[in-house]
C-alpha cells in the first residue's frame, strides 16, 4: 500500500463526525436564518467533509439577543464566584476526560499532528481550571481616607462579549477567551474560524453537561466578513476579544470605533530567536527547530527568524539544516508525525508562494516545497533559508508555516537592530549564558513576551500580548479579569459631610443679567 492509500484508511477519519455543523443559540442547535452553508475541507484530501451553517447578521442578532437576555435576566452574572467556578471546573473535568476525542477531531479538521492536538486539548482544560481558581481568589481594592471616606471597587461583568478566534489551535484559543469571559459573569457569542469549525461545535454539549445556564454561551459559525463583521458592529456587544491577523485587527478596530467598544487584540508575529556564540548550542538548535516547526509552523509566537552570531553561524546552519531535514512530516492522525498538513489549500498556496519568494531572496538549505510522498493535501517540507537579508520579504512578513529565515550578526547592537527591525513585536527568544547580556537584551527587545534560554513555555499568570503590529492590550491572569469586567469606584463618606456650601450668603444675589460674564 502506498503512503497515501495507507492514510486514507478508516482510522484516519474519526468515526463519529457530525453530519452537519450548526449554530448554537439559546440552548439549541439551529441552521442559519437564510439556510446558507459553507464547505469545510479535510486538509489531507482537500475534499469537503461537512457543511457548516453560514451565519449572517440575522443569526448574530438572534445570538446576541439570547446572550443579552441571559445577561440581564440571569442567573449567571449574579451567581457567586464560587458557583460559577464550580461550573468552570466541571467544564475542565469534561474536557480532560475527552481529551483524546477532542484531539482526534481537532487534528482531523485542522491538520495538526495528533500528539500536539492532544497537548492543546489539555491546555484548554487548564485554561478553564485556571480562571475557575482565579475568580474565587479575586480581591478588589478598597482605599481608606481615615475618618473621612472609604472607597471601594465594585467589579462587574460587562455584558455580551464577542469572541472571534482563528484556525490555529482553535479549541485551545477559544478556551483562552471563554474561560475568563464566563468566569467573570459575562455571556458570550463565539465566532470561530471558518476553516476549522468542528471542535467549536463540541463546546455546546460540554457546557450543557457542566450546567452552564441556557443562553450564556452562543456560537455562530460563518465567514469573517459576514458573521464576524456583524458581531463587531452589533450595538449590544460592548466587548470584542479578537485573535487573528494584524490586517483583520485593523479592520475590526475601525469597525468598532463608532461604538467605542472594549477591544483586546492578539495579532500576528515574526518573532526572533537570537542565538549568541556562548549559548548552549544543543538546546538552542532543538528549541529553535521546535519553535518554528511545531503546530505546523502555524503558531503566532513561532520563532520564525533566527539570528545567529557569526562565530557559530556555519556550525549552527549545518546542524539546523540537517535536523530540519529529519523532522517527520506525516499524516495528522499518526502519533509519529511532527509536522502535519497545513489547514487549507488557500493557506498552503500562501506558504508555497513565500517559499518561491524565498528562493529569489536567500539560500535554501532544507525543504523548499511539497513534502515528498504526499501527492495531495497541504503538506509542506520543513523549509530553511539562510543568509537572509533584513529587507527580504521572508524576513519581514508573517508566513505562518514551516518556514524559517536564518540571518547572521556580529555584535549585540546589530542583533538588537535586526530583532526589532520588523513591524511585529509578539515574542522573542534569547540564547546566551551571559547573565547581564541576557537581561539587558531581553529588556531592549520590542516584544510583548521574551523567553531566555527557553522555548515558549507559558505561565498562565503572566501577561500575554504583543506590541507594535502584534496586538493591543494584554490578557493573561488578572489582566483577563480586568478586560472582561468594569471596575466601578464607589465612594462613601464616614461621619461629617465635607462639602463646601454654595448659596449660603443671604446678602448676595447673583446678577443673572451680567452682560459680560467672564
Ligand atoms: P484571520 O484574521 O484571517 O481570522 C481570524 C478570525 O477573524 C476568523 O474567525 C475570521 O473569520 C474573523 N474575521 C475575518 N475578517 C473579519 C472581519 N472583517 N470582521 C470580523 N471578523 C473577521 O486570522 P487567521 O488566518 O484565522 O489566523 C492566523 C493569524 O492569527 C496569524 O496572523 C496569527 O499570528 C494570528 N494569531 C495570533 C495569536 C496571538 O495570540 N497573538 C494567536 C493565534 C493566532
Amino acid at each position: 500500500m502506498t503512503q497515501t492509500a495507507a492514510a486514507l484508511t478508516e482510522n484516519r477519519v474519526p468515526a463519529d463526525l457530525p453530519a452537519r455543523i450548526q449554530h448554537y443559540i439559546d440552548g439549541e442547535f439551529v441552521d442559519s436564518v437564510d439556510g446558507d452553508t459553507f464547505d469545510v475541507l479535510d486538509p489531507v484530501t482537500n475534499e469537503t467533509y461537512v457543511q457548516a451553517a453560514a451565519g449572517k447578521q440575522a443569526d448574530i442578532d438572534r445570538a446576541v439577543a439570547a446572550a443579552r437576555r441571559a445577561f440581564t435576566e440571569g442567573p449567571w452574572p449574579q451567581m457567586l464566584p464560587r458557583e460559577r467556578s464550580r461550573v468552570l471546573h466541571r467544564i475542565a473535568d469534561i474536557v480532560e476526560s475527552r481529551d483524546s476525542r477532542l484531539a482526534a477531531l481537532e487534528s482531523f479538521d485542522s491538520g495538526l499532528p495528533i500528539t500536539q492536538a492532544l497537548g492543546q486539548a489539555r491546555r484548554a482544560a487548564e485554561n478553564f481550571r485556571f480562571f475557575a481558581d482565579l475568580i474565587v481568589a479575586q480581591a478588589d481594592d478598597t482605599f481608606k481616607v481615615p475618618g473621612r471616606q472609604i472607597n471601594y471597587v465594585n467589579r462587574k461583568p460587562i455584558g455580551v462579549a464577542g469572541l472571534i478566534t482563528p484556525w490555529n489551535t482553535p479549541f485551545m484559543l477559544e478556551s483562552w477567551k471563554l474561560g475568563p469571559a464566563l468566569a467573570t459573569g459575562n455571556t458570550v457569542v463565539l465566532k470561530p474560524a471558518e476553516f476549522t469549525p468542528l471542535s467549536a461545535s463540541l463546546w455546546a454539549g460540554i457546557f450543557e453537561e457542566a450546567g452552564l445556564p441556557q443562553g450564556v454561551f452562543n456560537l455562530v459559525n460563518g465567514l469573517g466578513e459576514d458573521a464576524g463583521d456583524a458581531l463587531v458592529k452589533h450595538p449590544d456587544v460592548p466587548l470584542i476579544s479578537f485573535t487573528g491577523e494584524s490586517r483583520t485587527g485593523q479592520i475590526i478596530f475601525g469597525n468598532a470605533a463608532p461604538f467605542l467598544k472594549g477591544l483586546s487584540m492578539e495579532l500576528g508575529g515574526k518573532s526572533p530567536a537570537v542565538v549568541f556564540a556562548d549559548a548552549d548550542l544543543d538546546a538552542a538548535v532543538d528549541a529553535t527547530i521546535f519553535g518554528v516547526f511545531s503546530l505546523n509552523g502555524e503558531r503566532c509566537t513561532a520563532g520564525s527568524r533566527i539570528l545567529v552570531q557569526r562565530d557559530i553561524y556555519d556550525e549552527f546552519v549545518e546542524r539546523y539544516a540537517a535536523q530540519a531535514k529529519r523532522v517527520v512530516v506525516g499524516y495528522p492522525h499518526d502519533p509519529a508525525t511532527e509536522v502535519g498538513s497545513l489547514v487549507h489549500p488557500e493557506h498552503y498556496d500562501k506558504v508555497m508562494s513565500y517559499i518561491e519568494i524565498g528562493k529569489t531572496e536567500a539560500r535554501l538549505v532544507a525543504g523548499g516545497g511539497r513534502a515528498k510522498g504526499f501527492e495531495t493535501g497541504n503538506f509542506v517540507a520543513p523549509t530553511v533559508f539562510v543568509d537572509v537579508k533584513p529587507e527580504a520579504r521572508i524576513f519581514q512578513e508573517e508566513i505562518f508555516g514551516p518556514v524559517v529565515a536564518i540571518t547572521p550578526f556580529d555584535t549585540d547592537e546589530e542583533a538588537l537592530a535586526l530583532a526589532n527591525g520588523v513591524k511585529y513585536g509578539l515574542a522573542a527568544y534569547v540564547w546566551t549564558n551571559d547573565l547581564k547580556r541576557a537581561h539587558n537584551f531581553a529588556q531592549a527587545i520590542d516584544a510583548g513576551m521574551v523567553w531566555l534560554n527557553s522555548n515558549n513555555v507559558r505561565d498562565l499568570r503572566t501577561p500575554f500580548g504583543g506590541v507594535k503590529a502584534s496586538g493591543l492590550g494584554h490578557e493573561g491572569g488578572y489582566r483577563s479579569i480586568d478586560f472582561y469586567t468594569d471596575q466601578q469606584a464607589v465612594h462613601i463618606t464616614l461621619g461629617k459631610v465635607h462639602n463646601p456650601s454654595f448659596g449660603k450668603n443671604e446678602h448676595h444675589v447673583t446678577d443673572v443679567d451680567d452682560p459680560d460674564p467672564r
